[in-house]
This record gives structure tokens, C-alpha cells and sequence, in this order.
């Protein structure tokens, strides 16, 4: 996609489910305690908990599992739990643990009680986390000195640490890692009341003028997830910098968002594009994720785990064990007749 605002070309997809180059500024975004921390209730109830407690037995917290779609605030809980906890804090992923050597060394590197936070922990490989289980379980590292028959096992004592990993997919975990993790937290998509909290929090950051009304349209259309919201926030902030008077109102974040193509709901032209595809060519479904995928020339993984879910909630698609499905609540979102609706018969060519 590529919109014209005035001077400035945006290219990048407001959905994406990376961290895009303009997210940089996210870190002065992000909550640094509990308290600040909108939204998730029940995950921040628990956590408080098992903060208070491990913090009166002066002992590091169970090792904790984060679970839910991009952009919900995984890694900013993973921080304000260090914070809570007054401890050090190291971050990284998944994919860049390549050798069991890489994992030695991060682990070895920890400070009494520190945390090890693992994005995307379900990409890590089967040599590497065969390390993290007697870590996480004896806080020790099992070496092998040597080779063949005279090859031996030396066991090293590691301080004691707390592992947060962060995964989008609980399922793709393997069942002895996801056993010796003590906590595990779902995060929920964030309803519109919260995202507006959310809005109005960064846009008194960014210092940008906004209204409470501008503040819930942004919210609305953000698929209850912050990381959005954000991103929202800043290029409507543009639009009211070169097309009003820098004050976002609703008119202001209305007119922004239909410019970038994104609906009263939030769907942006790949929701679309998904459903229609899935209404046009399979008949509404079932159909399977990569052949669905094939036909938009989208990937897979992108689909399941960035635009899925929130269609999901919606009410807009189901999963089935044969496939995906559109839902007669999409046709009327979408402005289409329902087929086997009151007035199908001559309709029924979508
Ligand atoms: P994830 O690790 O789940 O992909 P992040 O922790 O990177 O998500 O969150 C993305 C951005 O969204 C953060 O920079 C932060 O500004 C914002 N954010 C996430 N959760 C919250 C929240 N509960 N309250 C306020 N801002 C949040």
C-alpha cells in the first residue's frame, strides 16, 4: 500500500505483524510498571501476585510463558515485570540463539535473579532448548567436555534466573518446554475502552493535541492491539498536522483512516481482500490456510497469526477441521447477499 499524505509516502502496512522501522519510537511508548500497564486485568491480577510472593521469599519469579497475538504487550510485561521485580533484564529470540554455545553464554552472563526474556521462544531449536530444561529446572548447565568414549558430562552451577518467553504460537511449543514454565499467561486482544486509554497515554507522550472522541476512533479501528493503536495515532497525527490544525478529533481521525483504507472496524485492504477471496473462489468456504495464503499472495503464518484472530473475534471467520470459513456476518460487513438469505436466488453470483 502506498498512500499520499501531502509530502510524506507511507509504504508500510499498518497491520504488519513485524516491528516496522517507525515502531523505534515504541520504546518511550511503553509502560515501565504494573500500574501503567492498561488493560489485561487478569494476567496483571496474577503477576502482582507472584511478583509480591517471590519478592518476600527474596527469590527469582517462577519462569513465565506469554502467550497471545504481535503487539498485545508481551515484551513490555516481560520489561515492567523486571522493573517490579528490581532485577536486570536481557532480551532476546528465538531465531537468534542459533547454537546450544549461543544459549551457554547468555545464561552464563546473568546476574543473581535477572531475567532471560526469549521472543518467539517456540522458534528455538530442538539443540538449544534441550539446554534451557536443566536450566530452568536446577539452574544448571550440562556440558559435554571431550569426545567419543572419553567424553564426559560436566554440570555448571548457573545463578538463579527467571525465563520469560514469548511465543504467538502456545501450540508449536514443545510439551517438555511448555511444562517447566510455572506461569503461563494468555494475553487477550484489548477492548476499544482500553486501546482509547492507550491512545490518550502515548498521544500526552508525543504531546499531540487529542480529543477523546478522535482518541476512541483510533481505538476502534485498531484491532485491539496497542502496538496498532500506535501506529494509528502517529500517522493521524500527519494528517492533523498538514490537513487541520494539529488537534485530533474525530472528523480528523476519520478522514485519516479512510485515506489509509481501513474500515469503521479496522479491516484494512488484506482483511478484505481474505474474505472476499475466500467468498469469490471457495464459496465461502471451507478452505484450507495455504491455499488461501497461495490465492491472496499472502504468507501463511502472516495470516494465522496477524489477521486471523481478530476476524475471528469479530465474528467474521471460523476455523474448521476442514478449513477456514466465511461467516454471513462478513457478507453483510462487506456489503454482499448472504447466500440461502431471503432473497438469494437471483443474488447468489458474488
Ligand atoms: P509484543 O511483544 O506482544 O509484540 P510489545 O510489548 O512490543 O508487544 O507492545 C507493542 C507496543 O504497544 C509497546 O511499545 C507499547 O507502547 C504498547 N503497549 C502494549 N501493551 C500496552 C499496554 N497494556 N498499555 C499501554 N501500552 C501498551
Amino acid at each position: 500500500m502506498s498512500i499520499d499524505f501531502g509530502n510524506d509516502i507511507y509504504e508500510e502496512p499498518i497491520v504488519a505483524k513485524t516491528f516496522l522501522e517507525e515502531d523505534a519510537g515504541e520504546v518511550s511508548l511503553r509502560p515501565k510498571t504494573l500500574k501503567d500497564y492498561i488493560g489485561q486485568e487478569k494476567a496483571k491480577q496474577n503477576l502482582a501476585i507472584f511478583i509480591e510472593a517471590a519478592r518476600k521469599r527474596t527469590e527469582p519469579l517462577d519462569h513465565v510463558l506469554l502467550h497471545g497475538p504481535p503487539g498485545l504487550g508481551k515484551t513490555t510485561l516481560a520489561g515492567i515485570i523486571a522493573q517490579e521485580m528490581g532485577v536486570n533484564i536481557r532480551i532476546t529470540s528465538g531465531p537468534a540463539i542459533e547454537k546450544p554455545g549461543d544459549l551457554a553464554a547468555l545464561l552464563t552472563n546473568l546476574g543473581e535473579n535477572d531475567i532471560l526474556f526469549v521472543d518467539e521462544i517456540h522458534r528455538l531449536n530442538r539443540s538449544v532448548e534441550e539446554i534451557l530444561y536443566p536450566a530452568m529446572e536446577d539452574y544448571a548447565l550440562d556440558i559435554i567436555v571431550g569426545k567419543g568414549p572419553s567424553a564426559n558430562s560436566i554440570r555448571l552451577d548457573l545463578p538463579k534466573f527467571t525465563l520469560i518467553g514469548a511465543t504467538t504460537r502456545a501450540g508449536q511449543l514443545s510439551a517438555p518446554l511448555r511444562d517447566r514454565f510455572g506461569v503461563t499467561l494468555r494475553l487477550e486482544l484489548y477492548r476499544p475502552e482500553e486501546l482509547a486509554l492507550i491512545v490518550k497515554r502515548s498521544a500526552g507522550i508525543l504531546s499531540v493535541p487529542i480529543e477523546d472522541d478522535g482518541a476512541m476512533e483510533i481505538a476502534r479501528r485498531s484491532r485491539g492491539t496497542p502496538r496498532i493503536a500506535n501506529r494509528m495515532l502517529r500517522r493521524v497525527r500527519d494528517f492533523a498536522q498538514v490537513k487541520a490544525d494539529g488537534t485530533i478529533t474525530m472528523p480528523v481521525a476519520n478522514e485519516a483512516l479512510c485515506a489509509l483504507e481501513i474500515d469503521h472496524l479496522g479491516l484494512d485492504p488484506i482483511d478484505r481482500r481474505m474474505l472476499k477471496a475466500i467468498i469469490d473462489n471457495y464459496g465461502g468456504g471451507p478452505v484450507g490456510l495455504e491455499t488461501l495464503a497461495a490465492t491472496i499472495g499472502e504468507e501463511a503464518v502472516t495470516l494465522e497469526d496477524v489477521y486471523e484472530p481478530y476476524l475471528m473475534q469479530l465474528g467474521f471467520l471460523t476455523r474448521t477441521p476442514r478449513g477456514r470459513c466465511v461467516t454471513p456476518k462478513a457478507y453483510t460487513h462487506l456489503g454482499l447477499v448472504i447466500p440461502g438469505g431471503a432473497d438469494a436466488p437471483e443474488q447468489l453470483t458474488l
